[in-house]
């Protein structure tokens, strides 16, 4: 039998996601979360029965911060191909609960690291954040671009993750891909990001809070779109292992690394987003005009040609598609159990 992939991070959004998309095509997947509890855990706990439905699926809970557990868990399974996705996300979070970065997104990933490293796993796959770009304003973002200057805290773990699988390509000849994901939203979406919090706020007459008078752009990243990225990648060939051939301009060895913009290529303003949600909804939105938050950006904007040179162009949802499948997610979801949507990020990640 084909070893498992791991999905960390399983419960999660884009990790559900990606999980039910392997296991419907007759992978058997690992999946690792812990249940933090940034957005409500029901959310995480619907996700990961619907996972557990397929046969092969094993889900884990325990906490990748735990260095002998995640050791143990790479020990018994041997993973060829392991897919990182577990983090603290949200940028705003970090302003009151920094550890929480520390631990999941620092501490955790070196554990992921070495699991890797000690059972020789071909292929690590990992998320960073479009954040790493940090208050570039030269747009579209490439991944040529400079990222030495987050702006959160969030961004500076995100940058961090990716010196730090340079690092283990370097040292070990671990090949690692870095997927810098703009933006990702659709159905069973994250609560505490803007088009979830906007429906639901104004699904319920309350008002939303619309950051620098809608004038916000993101390149909003339908979760289909970046799944069959996700997709593309682990099924690709991973970076080639260093060489004593292939040496960098300062003659050093090259290490068997690649970063990758995951981005829907279309930037969009929240005032449209919002005109979006309203006529899905059948409702006004009662708009409070607010700040920028500190260390988020004005715009994000994908170049995606990277992607699309080493594994084809993946044709982006349209945003009123997007925002369509994911009103009538939330619909059919808050009906009738009524789940309360949680968190407190006016713009998105
Ligand atoms: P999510 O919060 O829905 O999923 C992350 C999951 O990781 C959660 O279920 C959480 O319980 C789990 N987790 C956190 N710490 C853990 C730990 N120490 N051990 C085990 N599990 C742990 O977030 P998401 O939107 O699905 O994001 C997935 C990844 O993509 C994250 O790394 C995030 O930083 C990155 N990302 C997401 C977006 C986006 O727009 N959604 C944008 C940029 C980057």
């Amino acid at each position: 039998m084909a070893t498992p992939i791991l999905v960390t991070g399983a419960a999660g959004f884009i990790g559900f996601h990606v999980a039910r998309r392997l296991l419907a095509e007759g992978r058997t997947v690992v999946g690792v979360d812990s249940f933090s509890s940034y957005y409500d855990p029901r959310l995480k706990e619907a996700r990961f029965a619907r996972l557990s439905e397929f046969p092969g699926f094993t889900g884990l809970r325990f906490d990748l911060a735990d260095a002998l557990a995640t050791r143990q868990l790479f020990d018994r399974h041997g993973f060829r191909t392991a897919l990182h996705l577990a983090a603290q996300p949200g940028v705003r979070y970090a302003l009151t609960n920094p550890e929480a970065y520390a631990s999941a997104n620092l501490t955790a990933f070196v554990n992921i690291l070495e699991g890797c490293r000690h059972t020789r796993t071909e292929h690590l796959v990992y998320a960073s954040s479009s954040s790493v770009y940090g208050a570039n304003t030269k747009l579209p973002f490439s991944e040529a671009d400079p990222v030495d200057q987050p702006i959160s805290l969030y961004a500076a773990t995100k940058r961090s993750n990716e010196l730090m699988a340079h690092a283990y390509a370097h040292l070990f000849g671990l090949p690692c891909t870095g997927l810098r994901f703009f933006t990702v939203y659709g159905p069973w979406g994250r609560p505490d990001m803007a088009i979830y919090r906007f429906t639901d706020r104004i699904a319920r007459g309350e008002p939303i809070e619309v950051a620098a008078g809608g004038e916000v752009r993101r390149d909003f990243t339908y979760v289909d779109d970046a799944v069959e990225a996700v997709i593309r990648v682990l099924a690709g060939s991973p970076p080639a292992p260093a060489r004593q051939e292939m040496r960098g301009p300062d003659g050093s060895p090259v290490a068997p690394i690649r970063l990758l913009n995951i981005g829907g290529d279309r930037p969009s303003d929240l005032n449209r987003v919002v005109a979006l949600i309203e006529s899905e909804l059948g409702r006004r939105a009662v708009r409070l005009t607010t700040a920028l938050p500190p260390g988020d950006v004005v715009s994000t904007s994908s170049d995606a040609s990277s992607f699309a040179a080493l594994y084809g162009r993946v044709s982006p949802t349209s945003l009123e598609q997007g925002i369509a499948s994911f009103v009538a997610w939330y619909r059919s979801y808050h009906e009738p159990g009524h789940i309360r949507a949680s968190g407190s990020d006016p713009v998105p990640d």
